[in-house]
């Protein structure tokens, strides 16, 4: 048996024929840069995820740029964020000239809020905010409500993971000034390529994020700021509105169960399951699973060797990566939860196409290991 990480070809066989019709839709229309499609999906997104606007834009590298560039961030702004995460999420705080101040993650790989508050009291040059909602695993969003009221604080969620996931009944993303979300097509919500977005309930935010994606135009050929190419297209916005969206929440459930189903499962004296807070509705986006520093090479070969693909979420601190030693950046405490989680996290298969028999079959090799 081989168990795939990401499964485009299942995928693709379900959604074939909505994916072509989308196509045509586009094509017919005559309109290939923000019109009616990006508009209608904009719209629903915003409406699915409880906010009041969403700006379709490139990545969600650029959603996280143009939500921080959105909200006064600029050069030498600090800004608090976390060691484990994909690169793109510091990567966008540096693109603004701002300086990232890392703190360490809590048992689940999520930022700290403990260590947060912390820096937020003796630094009142510290007053943004850009925390992860790893894995799909909602941050605790009365913790970063409190954070944001009693420090006055600027958040931009990082989203990318977590698309339409649920905490307290509400959905994830719904704190920051901004949330970022990312369409890359292995995320939950993903496209056929780029794209990403800006979702926020101020206005002007929206209407700074709308001008800045489109060359920083505010009327046509009249640019009151230096923009960027970072629009989302009617043929990604199609797919996504007309075919993702109403499968996303099924998906999303088939995700949960295939959780659900490791989490009852995996029973092994070396192999540590964080557990999600017990409130939410995790979007899943991934499925960590911890072992001892020093074996994870092996635990990634036993599965490899019966057919387990894995994935590593992320092997190295983002402030270890060589690209770090060109910019300016803090660590006020050590981290040795987030490099715990370098050290031995290995992501299990999670997707929605994956068959009875071989989410048994990962639990059992799992199981199976001799370390
Ligand atoms: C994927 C991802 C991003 C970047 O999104 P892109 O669309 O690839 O630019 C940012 N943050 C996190 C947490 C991600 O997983």
């Amino acid at each position: 048996m081989r168990v795939a990480a990401v499964d485009f070809r299942r995928r693709w066989e379900e959604i074939g024929p909505a994916a072509a019709a989308a196509l045509e839709a586009v094509g017919q229309s005559g309109r290939y840069i923000l019109g009616q499609e990006v508009e209608e999906f904009e719209a629903e997104l915003a409406r699915g995820w409880g906010r009041r606007y969403c700006v379709g834009v490139a990545s969600g590298t650029d959603a996280l740029e143009i939500g921080l560039r959105a909200l006064g961030c600029g050069p030498g702004t600090r800004v608090l964020t976390t060691p484990l995460s994909a690169f793109a999420t510091t990567l966008a705080i540096v693109r603004r000239g701002a300086v990232p101040v890392f703190v360490d993650v809590d048992e689940r790989g999520g930022i700290d809020l403990d260590q947060c508050e912390r820096v937020l009291r003796s630094r009142p040059d510290v007053r943004t905010l850009v925390p992860v909602h790893l894995y799909g695993h909602p941050l605790d969003p009365a913790g970063l409500r409190d954070l944001q009221a009693r420090f006055d604080c600027r958040i931009v969620e990082d989203c990318a993971q977590s698309a339409l996931a649920r905490r307290g009944g509400r959905p994830c993303g719904g704190v920051g000034q901004v949330a970022a979300t990312s369409f890359y097509p292995t995320k939950n919500l993903g496209a056929l390529g780029d794209g990403g977005a800006v979702l926020t309930d101020d206005e002007a935010v929206a209407d700074k994020a709308r001008s800045l994606r489109d060359y920083g135009q505010t009327a046509k050929y009249r640019h009151d700021a230096l923009g960027y190419n970072s629009r989302l297209d009617e043929l990604q916005a199609a797919f996504l509105r007309r075919v993702v969206l109403p499968r996303l929440a099924a998906w999303n459930a088939r995700r949960r169960g295939i959780a659900g189903a490791y989490r009852a499962g995996i029973r092994h004296p070396g192999v540590a399951v964080p557990p999600p807070p017990g409130d939410a509705e995790p979007a899943w986006h991934l499925f960590p699973i911890l072992v001892a520093a020093g074996r994870k090479d092996a635990f990634v070969h036993h599965l490899r060797r019966h057919g387990v693909d894995c994935g590593q979420h992320y092997p190295v601190p983002i402030p270890a990566q060589a690209a770090m030693g060109e910019v300016a950046w803090e660590a006020p405490f050590e981290f040795p939860r987030a490099r715990a989680f370098c050290a031995g996290e290995v992501s299990l298969p999670l997707h929605p196409h994956l068959t009875p028999a071989e989410v048994s079959w990962v639990v059992e090799t799992v199981n199976a290991w001799e370390g």
